[in-house]
């Protein structure tokens, strides 16, 4: 089935979608990006965009962050993506991949005087750590907190050297470390450790990009297991003597990890209070629990 991007303001089939080689956002990372997922219920026969407005405005907050004037409002943002992923008609889990770039073909290192365009394309996209329980490995790259909380391109690199390092290594995925030694996050994920029955997760000021999904689980533990969310600095070895461990991110879902630094986390299975809210946080992605409707917006008109 063909994929379409959302490309000088017109829906075009994905592989017409071209940019030229001298924009400024190739060279620089002069662009923000959001990763918003549509979650197909089968069932309902429907695809669901889950919480795409809290993308945006991170994305209109990123934009403010690197001088990008994005010219829409949220509502077109919205009514685009709903209209993108409809024409695409997938009957199966999609990605929406959105970027407002500095479009000008003009080479130099700067955010003034070039122009910003934005584009945005669907694509079916599955589990993104291709496993059920993850091991990981402490980086050697330290992450730049320098800007942030922003889906910054040019920033990715960092995190681009922290996945293949922990890949090559056997791991499926690098836990980064702040440059003054605490726990930041994955190469893609937020970092969740469950210790003395409580989640304990890196605070914002430790530069860690704001997740949707840390949000959403946050929200959760919250309202549905009376579970308070404890933001603090985590040093290195309260990876290795928490009870669990898991990773979120809108690609990743929530991903339970079993072992970090080849030491297993807990007994190394799945442990309860991951398993709660993975249950509760697929359910509410499909949009089968109607306390949290309003996180779920249907592409496909009945
Ligand atoms: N941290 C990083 C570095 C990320 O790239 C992502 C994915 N967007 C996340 C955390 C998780 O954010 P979200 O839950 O909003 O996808």
């Amino acid at each position: 089935m063909p994929s379409y991007a959302y490309f000088h303001k017109q829906f075009i089939p994905l592989e017409e979608a071209k940019l030229g080689v001298m924009t400024n956002f190739l060279h620089y990372g002069t662009a923000i990006f959001e990763g918003i997922r549509g979650n197909w219920n089968s069932q309902q026969k429907q695809l669901f965009l889950f919480r795409a407005k809290e993308h945006y405005q991170r994305m209109f907050n990123g934009c403010h962050v690197v001088n990008i004037n994005l010219p829409y409002s949220m509502d077109e943002l919205m009514q685009i993506t709903v209209d993108l992923v409809a024409k695409c008609g997938f009957e199966e889990d999609v990605y929406v991949r959105p970027l407002s770039y500095k479009s000008s073909e003009s080479l130099g290192v700067r955010l003034h005087d070039l122009e910003c365009d934005f584009l945005a394309f669907a694509f079916p996209w599955g589990p993104y750590l291709d496993t059920d329980k993850a091991s990981c490995c402490v980086s050697s790259w330290r992450f730049p907190n320098e800007v942030p909380r922003a889906k910054i391109s040019g920033l990715y690199v960092t995190n681009a050297l922290a996945k293949t390092e922990a890949i090559d290594n056997g791991f499926h995925e690098a836990i980064m470390l702040t440059p003054d030694g605490y726990v930041a996050e994955g190469s893609g994920e937020n970092i969740f450790l469950v210790i003395d029955g409580q989640l304990v997760t890196p605070p914002g000021s430790d530069g860690i990009l704001i997740g949707i999904t840390r949000d959403t689980v946050m929200q959760l533990a919250k309202n549905e297991l009376d579970i308070e969310t404890v933001e603090r600095h985590i040093d290195r070895v309260e990876l290795y003597t928490a009870k669990e461990c898991f990773l979120t991110g809108t690609a990743a879902h929530i991903t339970p990890v079993a072992e970090i630094d080849h030491r297993k986390v807990g007994d190394g299975e799945i442990g309860e209070i991951t398993r709660k809210l993975q249950n509760l946080y697929m359910d509410i992605i499909v949009n089968e629990n109607p306390r949290y409707a309003h996180w779920c917006t249907p592409v496909y008109k009945k």
